[in-house]
């Protein structure tokens, strides 16, 4: 069962800032997030297109951990973790899975503008916690403006 936790609502608002250093694109949304252990303290942070164009902002984040046993970690992030994806082999959504991760919170539903977006059921599906906080998707959305 999904629960919301206290510091959800404060991780996913660092997680939606984030995406405000996301260089600007016309082709990809700008995301941000950040990965929290058990403890509330936070591991990596990322946002998209960080050093490449193609990157993803869970990904960013996720790339910088080694070693640590991502059990009890939260990935937040502002748009759900990605399904599909066109600009690399590897989604979000399979990252999340590999890292052993099994709690993910997002603010705002992948809209079906670039692909079709399945990131949330393929987590669930797989055993991981999903969390929405639907109160912060306009916050998700602001730096997409452009995009919608
Ligand atoms: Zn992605």
């Amino acid at each position: 069962m999904a629960e919301r936790r206290a510091d959800d609502h404060a991780w996913l608002e660092v997680a939606c800032d984030l995406a405000a250093l996301c260089p600007p694109s016309v082709t990809a949304f700008s995301v941000g997030a950040v990965v929290v252990d058990g403890d509330g303290r936070e591991l990596a942070r990322g946002h998209s297109r960080e050093g490449d164009p193609h990157d993803h902002a869970e990904e960013a984040a996720l790339a910088k951990i080694e070693g640590i046993d991502l059990g009890a970690a939260t990935v937040y992030s502002s748009l759900e973790p990605c399904g599909q994806r066109k600009s690399r082999a590897r989604t979000c959504a399979a990252l999340i899975l590999a890292a052993g991760v099994r709690r993910v919170v997002f603010a705002w539903t992948e809209p079906s503008l670039f692909v079709e977006g399945t990131g949330a059921e393929l987590l669930r599906a797989h055993g991981v916690e999903v969390v929405q906080l639907p109160e912060l998707a306009d916050r998700a959305r602001l730096p997409n403006a452009h995009l919608l």
